[in-house]
């Protein structure tokens, strides 16, 4: 009778919690980059229209306010 088993690589030892962490000291999200908007001066991404007031180099480009009004 033939049996059918597969074997894999099993981990000789439990890796244990400190060298877990040590590892893992490396892998953390970065944080990409935030300038502030010069016209209302909320937290924006650069090279980007504000999405507060719709402004990019002090040219209001997303004309948020003014379709509201309309
Ligand atoms: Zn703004």
């Amino acid at each position: 009778m033939k049996l059918n088993i597969q074997l894999f690589a099993v981990p000789f030892r439990r890796t244990s919690k400190t060298k877990k962490r040590m590892r893992r000291t490396h892998l953390k999200k970065e944080v990409g980059a935030i300038t502030t908007c010069p016209k209302c001066g909320a937290a924006i991404r650069p090279h980007r229209a504000c999405q507060k007031c719709g402004y990019y180099k002090n040219e209001d480009v997303l004309h948020l306010n003014t379709e509201e009004k309309e």
